[in-house]
């Protein structure tokens, strides 16, 4: 009997997985495992917990969206915490199989983990959550353009986006294979209310997000609206807030492109659908820069490899963690994230900015308060973008500094967004 572990990672869904597919075409029974290290939910270098309650919750969420969807086709999801080596090794022996099949990741964690497994295990990795996959570039990802526009350039002459992997019917697992919960105890998080000025209700898993994308992409056509409203402060429906999703792998960038392909077809393609494609480009484009540098871009000096500047003061990181630094749209922004998990993108790249340029601190805690705090983390598109804003990374110009209250005159005209968030 041929039977695989497949390990779920930051791919919480059984649709366009190339992963999944791979391993029920090649085996007769598979093994759904997700495991949570305790390493990448733990304190950060500034003592709060590197996974915060959003996050937390949204995660806890989506595997039990997973595990249902598993269910419903016949198997089950089996919860681990601990060093992904050391518990798959101890799936290994318990089921009678070295062969784990996953989903590729680029960020340097990430890479140890596979690293640390296929020293142990026969490991199998598929294609990562990219719009385009690494194979289909029209370079390879060591000669990755440094700047966004000249990789944009380069795989907008026709790097092909893949047809979309259809979902198994059934799912074979052993019969003694029964599943296993995430225990409460391993990722505690208080439950809370939502704070009524949430801009939405992020629920985690697959379904959420298959209905918020029907929703963004429907009959009221967000889409088409999108590039003038993508900077806007307040309201659900001006982005597509599509990014928690794709950030747990409940959807695939790549479902997200054919949804706007199709809805393209069906009511018109303008600026706004080619915009919201162009920024799924800049993910992968973080994606790639990761897998280029590797440990680079969670370092200080950045993969420009900059002396370091900035400093640790942990007053005035307090000061902005808190929403307590005196200027008002930076608070405000500070404060709709410490309240609810999200921040708009002009949020991000403002009080991005303000911590490095105005507070002259360390950027990394920035990034070490974000990756707390959002709820669609991503390694590779946090500290990609912190690293851009602070001048150590993908950006060919320097110092780019935004001057809060221009910004706040051009995106905030009325003050309604710093008078909610007052
Ligand atoms: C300092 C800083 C930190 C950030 N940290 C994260 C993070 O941890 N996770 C994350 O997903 N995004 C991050 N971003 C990028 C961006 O702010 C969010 O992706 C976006 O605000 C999510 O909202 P949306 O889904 O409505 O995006 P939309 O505007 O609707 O864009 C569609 C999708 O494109 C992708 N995208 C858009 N802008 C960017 C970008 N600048 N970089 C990478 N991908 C992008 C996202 O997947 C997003 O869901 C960060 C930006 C900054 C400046």
């Amino acid at each position: 009997m041929s039977r695989a572990i497949l390990w779920f990672r930051n791919d919480l869904r059984l649709a366009d997985h190339p992963a999944l597919t791979a391993a029920c075409a090649a085996h007769e029974e598979v093994l759904p495992v997700l495991i949570i290290d305790p390493r990448q939910h733990e304190a950060s270098p500034f003592g709060f917990d590197r996974s915060g309650p959003f996050r937390r919750r949204f995660l806890k969420e989506s595997i039990a969206d997973l595990d249902a969807q598993l269910r419903a086709k016949g198997s089950a999801l089996h919860v681990r915490v601990g060093e992904p080596a050391a518990e798959l090794a101890h799936l290994s022996e318990v089921w009678g199989t070295r062969v784990v099949h996953a989903q590729q990741l680029y960020a340097w964690e990430e890479q140890e983990q596979e690293r640390a497994v296929a020293a142990a295990l026969d490991l199998r990795l598929h294609a990562p959550n990219t719009l385009l996959l690494p194979g289909d570039l029209p370079f390879t990802v060591e000669k990755l353009p440094h700047v966004f526009t000249a990789f944009r350039h380069k795989v907008e002459k026709g790097s092909p986006v893949r047809p979309l992997l259809p979902e198994p019917d059934r799912l074979r697992s052993p019969a003694a294979w029964k599943g296993r919960a995430l225990e409460d105890s391993a990722l505690p998080v208080q439950a809370s209310a939502d704070d009524p000025r949430a801009v939405m209700h992020f629920t985690g898993g697959r379904t959420a997000g298959l209905e918020r994308l029907t929703h963004y992409l429907g009959p009221e056509r967000h889409l088409s609206h999108y590039k003038e409203t993508r900077n806007a402060l307040l309201g659900a429906d001006n982005s597509s807030k599509l990014s928690p999703w794709l950030a747990t792998g409940a959807l695939s960038a790549r479902e997200v492109w054919h949804a706007v392909k199709h809805y393209e077809a069906e009511h018109g393609a303008n600026e706004s659908t080619y915009w919201l494609v162009f920024e799924l480009l800049w993910r992968d484009f973080f994606q790639f820069t990761a897998a280029k540098h590797g440990r680079d871009l969670f370092l200080r000096g950045g993969i420009a490899r900059k002396p370091p500047t900035g400093n640790a003061d942990l007053r005035r990181f307090s000061a902005w963690c808190e929403g307590r630094t005196g200027q008002p749209f930076i608070d405000a922004n500070m404060r709709e994230l410490a309240a609810t998990g999200w921040m708009s993108n002009r949020g991000r790249q403002n009080a991005a900015s303000y911590l490095v340029h105005d507070l002259g601190l360390d950027w990394r805690m920035g990034a070490w308060w974000f990756e707390h705090l959002l709820i669609d983390h991503d390694p590779c598109s946090n500290w990609g973008n912190w690293q851009y804003v602070a001048g150590v990374g993908n950006d060919p110009r320097e110092g780019r500094r935004f001057d809060p209250e221009r910004q706040a005159g051009m995106y905030d005209a009325d003050g309604s967004y710093v008078r909610l968030w007052s």
